[in-house]
């Protein structure tokens, strides 16, 4: 449905455009500069700066001469005028971490996420991490902009509820999670999917704007895509985008619970993958810690010339890589972004394959090729996205922004 807009949106929408450039230029940037990117008069963009260094947002900076005529002052964020929470819940491990404005790390924690307990135990639990880590990250309540929860799919985006992510503690299933922390903390909270958290992260830090149409392989505990096109993550109608778990990769690969065979989810289990380089026992049940330390065995034996564990690795990269180009060839995005925690230990070995694989695939329909990056946040990328889902909302400049909302 097509909206209109009003003068206060336009207002703050246009504030939101110039501090978003301003974020992005890290050396500064002068009024003139904004001026010329934005379309702004002069006018307009002195009484927006004059707001956001009221507000501490922003600093002027020690002004420039630049050829004749009056030097140039530029404007510069200031990172620590406000900050967000980031958690993400997954089956091995709870990250949490306060980011400031420029999305860095200013506080890491991590945990083996609690399996008892009722919903309202979890949250009261979830509450306590982050008042310690905000604690410890001495920053002040008013600067706390809110927190931002990723979580597996599928989720329920009007909720912000989870339905029932396998492997997560049973009593999250179906609880109003976004409602719960923010009654228990008072800072506002916003929930989404691992893999759009994860790709919102990538494109906040992304200050070139390359990865505008990019692809997100995020590969876990389970894998999943983040999709973003135009500089906008794909989130979809429910906010659950993004699953490839089901994609056929593997002709005759492990039967997948959803009665198929060969699906990528299950022809890139961790499980499988050890086990099939000789580094766990089929049937074995490793706990998260351990499973990290088996999989950095088998990086090592790969990179070592062990022809099992390097086979192994080698049926991950390709299978990675039919399903990285069946996606591509849909969204035509050309750049793809390889993250995610077991990803981080395996790259060193199964970066090569997959850069060879997606190289020599002749399924390739894209006319430019496939660019592939490594992620920009590592190990924590799901909960550094997932405060950049706060920081976004504060800070992008979106057109839909402008629209008078409808609910
Ligand atoms: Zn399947």
């Amino acid at each position: 449905m097509r909206r209109g807009s009003n003068l206060p949106a336009v207002g703050t929408y246009n504030q939101t455009l110039v501090l978003d450039l301003i974020r992005r230029a890290p050396e500064g940037i002068s009024r003139t500069e904004l001026a010329e990117r934005t379309g702004l008069s002069a006018q307009t963009l002195s009484n927006v700066a004059r707001r956001l260094v009221g507000e501490g947002w922003i600093v002027e900076g020690t002004p420039v001469a630049a050829g004749p005529g009056k030097p140039r002052t530029p404007l510069q964020l200031r990172p620590a005028a406000r900050c967000a929470v980031g958690i993400h819940l997954d089956p091995a491990v709870d990250t949490f971490v306060v980011v400031d404005l420029t999305g860095a790390v200013i506080a890491h924690s991590e945990r083996t996420p609690p399996q008892m307990g009722t919903a309202a135990d979890l949250v009261a639990d979830l509450a306590d991490a982050v008042e310690e880590l905000l604690t410890a990250a001495g920053v002040p309540r008013e600067r706390v902009l809110g927190i931002g929860v990723a979580a597996p799919g599928p989720f329920d985006a009007e909720r912000g509820a989870l339905f029932e992510p396998p492997l997560l503690a049973p009593a999250w299933h179906h609880a109003p999670l976004r409602e719960h922390l923010f009654a228990a903390t008072g800072l506002p909270t916003t929930v989404e999917k691992d893999v759009v958290a994860a790709m919102v992260g990538e494109l906040w830090m992304d200050a070139d704007q390359e990865l505008d149409d990019a692809i997100f392989v995020y590969y876990g505990a389970g894998v999943g895509m983040g999709l973003a096109m135009g500089g906008t993550p794909l989130r979809g109608r429910t906010g659950n985008a993004g699953d490839v778990a089901h994609l056929g990769v593997e002709r005759d690969g492990p039967l997948c619970e959803c009665g198929h065979r060969g699906c990528l989810g299950a022809a890139i289990a961790p499980e499988r993958l050890l086990v099939d380089g000789g580094v766990l026992r089929a049937g074995a049940a490793p706990t998260a810690p351990e499973l990290r330390a088996h999989v950095d065995v088998l990086t090592r034996r790969a990179r070592g010339g062990d022809a099992r564990a390097a086979a192994a690795v080698e049926r991950v990269g390709e299978n990675l890589a039919r399903a990285v180009v069946q996606i591509n060839n849909l969204l035509d995005a050309d750049v793809v972004v390889v993250g995610g925690p077991l990803w981080s230990r395996l790259a060193e070995a199964a970066r090569p394959v997959l850069e060879r694989a997606v190289a020599a695939s002749r399924a390739t329909a894209t006319v430019r090729g496939i660019r592939l990056l490594d992620s920009a946040l590592g190990t924590d990328v799901a909960a550094v996205g997932a405060a950049c889902l706060v920081l976004d909302s504060a800070l992008t400049a979106r057109p839909a922004d402008l629209m008078i909302s409808s609910g």
